[in-house]
């Protein structure tokens, strides 16, 4: 239902969680965050409301880092537990993915990674992606690429957000028929599913278009196609001149 996403030179998890709080007027069951540090990735999720998650948080905290992203749930597959909650990673726990909307084919993916040995532990739609960006990045080594290969097999409307610990200093996002929106920050970048979630930090904005992939790096956004092609036309920020 929210999303948000962040790399730059602030405490990731902070930024990813008052974000997750900006977006909380529009509903949720759970939530989650992923933060890449020290080499790995680590994750926290729980069902119910933020402060469950800022519980589980004090109780165990992750390492710091500067690149991460959150999500909160509203379940459409698979009830509202701490294990369909999202981040969803994959067997290695190298991957992150968080995702609003639903995804149509997730059946036939699930038991296409079935048979190739993946062990898939939640009842969501979105867990296959994870797992493939998985497979696509341990290939070709880069995960906006991967990210683009995953698109092209999705039907259905998607925002997905990733992070590969291979790769930490990049975040991905992907949109078809669901929004996805960047905020552009002096050494720093944001994604979030609506401007709210950034708009503390920077109101230079960039609306994802349909079918588009965005690598997010501390000094950089480059928007492609799914089919890889350069975006045109919408890549220029705007500036939100609103009050959120
Ligand atoms: N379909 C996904 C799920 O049920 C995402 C739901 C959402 O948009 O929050 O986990």
């Amino acid at each position: 239902c929210g999303i948000v996403g962040y790399v730059g030179g602030q405490c990731a998890l902070d930024v990813v969680l008052a974000g997750l709080r900006r977006l909380e007027y529009r509903g949720y069951d759970s939530a989650g965050v992923a933060v890449l540090a020290d080499g790995g990735l680590a994750s926290a999720k729980k069902a119910g409301k933020l402060a469950n998650l800022e519980k589980e948080l004090a109780d165990r905290p992750l390492p710091s880092g500067s690149t991460g992203i959150g999500h909160t749930r509203w379940a459409t597959h698979g009830g509202p537990t701490d294990a369909n909650a999202h981040p969803h990673l994959d067997n290695a726990g190298r991957v992150a993915v968080v995702h609003n909307g639903i995804i149509e084919n997730f059946a036939e993916l699930r038991a296409e990674l079935a048979e190739r040995g993946h062990d898939l532990g939640s009842e969501t739609d979105t867990e296959v992606v994870s797992h493939l960006l998985a497979e696509s990045f341990s290939s070709c080594g880069d995960l906006a690429e991967s990210m683009r290969q995953v698109c092209r097999r999705l039907e259905g409307a998607f925002t997905l957000v990733a992070v590969h610990a291979d790769d930490p200093d990049v975040v991905v996002g992907a949109r078809r028929n669901s929004p996805l929106v960047v905020g552009v920050g002096d050494g720093e970048n944001f994604l979030a599913s609506d401007v709210s979630a950034f708009i503390a930090h920077t109101r230079e904005a960039i609306e994802l278009g349909q079918d588009q992939v965005v690598e997010l790096r501390r000094d950089g956004v480059l928007v492609t196609g799914f089919d890889g092609a350069p975006a045109e036309g919408n890549t220029r920020a705007y500036h939100v001149d609103w009050d959120a």
